[in-house]
C-alpha cells in the first residue's frame, strides 16, 4: 500500500495534535506538528531579546535557527522533544509569552517561506500526517487526504484550559478564550497563507465528537483514498 500524505488544518485547539498523533500511530506514519516550528522561532526571538515587531531580525532568525523534532527524550507526557539550536524547548514553547507572540511571527512572509520549505521536504516523503494552518492550502496542496477540523471557540478554550490545568498552569478561563480568539483572528486574516479550508478538504466540526469518533472518520477517509488508489482511479 502506498504511503500517502494527510494534511490536517484548523484553528487553535481544534484537536489537531491529539487527532493527528492518533491517526499517525494507527497508520504507522510520521506525525508532524508544524505549529512547533513557528513556536520555536518565537521562543528563540524572546530568548535572544529580539523584538517580535522587528520583521527583518525575526526573519533572519527563522532562516538560521536549527529546529529539530524528535521522539520524546523525557517521559513527562510530551508528544515529542523539540530542540532549537540543541536546546530542549519542548515546554518553553507552550508558555503564555510564546502564545502571544506566535501569530504575529507567523504572519511574516520570510518566516513562512523558511519554515514552509522545511515542512515540504518532510511531507514529500509520504507516510506523514502533517498538522497546521496552511498544510492543505500551501505546504502540501497535493496531499491525498485533507481535513479541516473545527470546534466552537468555547469548546476549544475548554479543551486548552483542561490541558494546561493538567500541566499545573493556572491560566484564567477568560484569558484562554481571549488568547485563542486573538490568534484565530490574526491567523485567518493575515495576507500570507491565512487559515482557510483547502479545496477538497473534509470539514469536521468536532464540538460534539470525541477523539475516537474524529480519528475513525479520518481513517475512513484514508481507507477510501487507498481503495481508490489501488483501483487505479
Ligand atoms: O498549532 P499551534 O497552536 O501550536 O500553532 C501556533 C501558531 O503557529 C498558530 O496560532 C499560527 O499562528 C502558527 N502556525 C501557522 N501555520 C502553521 C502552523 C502554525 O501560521 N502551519
Amino acid at each position: 500500500m502506498a504511503r500517502i500524505t494527510i494534511a490536517i488544518d484548523g484553528p487553535a485547539a481544534s484537536g489537531k495534535s491529539t487527532v493527528g498523533e492518533r491517526v499517525a500511530a494507527a497508520l504507522g506514519y510520521l506525525y508532524f506538528d508544524t505549529g512547533v516550528m513557528y513556536r520555536a522561532v518565537t521562543w528563540a526571538a524572546i530568548d535572544r531579546g529580539i523584538d517580535i515587531a522587528d520583521e527583518p531580525a525575526v526573519t533572519a532568525l527563522a532562516e538560521t535557527l536549527a529546529i529539530r523534532v524528535e521522539p520524546p527524550t523525557v517521559s513527562d507526557g510530551r508528544q515529542y522533544t523539540v530542540f532549537a539550536d540543541d536546546v530542549d524547548i519542548t515546554w518553553g514553547i507552550r508558555g503564555a509569552e510564546v502564545n502571544r507572540g506566535v501569530s504575529p511571527v507567523s504572519a511574516y512572509r520570510g518566516v513562512r517561506s523558511a519554515l514552509t520549505e522545511q515542512q515540504r521536504r518532510i511531507g514529500m516523503q509520504g507516510g506523514v500526517v502533517m498538522v497546521g494552518r496552511d498544510i492543505g492550502t500551501v505546504v502540501l496542496p497535493e496531499a491525498q487526504v485533507k481535513v479541516y477540523l473545527d470546534a466552537s471557540l468555547h469548546e476549544r478554550a475548554r479543551r486548552r484550559f483542561v490541558e494546561s490545568a493538567e500541566r499545573g498552569a493556572r491560566v484564567p478561563f477568560a484569558e484562554v478564550v481571549a488568547d485563542l480568539a486573538n490568534r484565530d483572528r490574526i491567523d485567518s486574516s493575515r495576507e500570507v497563507a491565512p487559515l482557510s479550508r483547502a479545496k477538497g478538504a473534509q470539514y469536521l466540526d468536532t464540538t460534539r465528537l470525541d477523539i475516537d469518533q474524529v480519528v475513525a472518520r479520518i481513517l475512513d477517509l484514508v481507507r477510501g483514498t487507498e481503495e481508490m488508489n489501488d483501483a487505479g482511479a
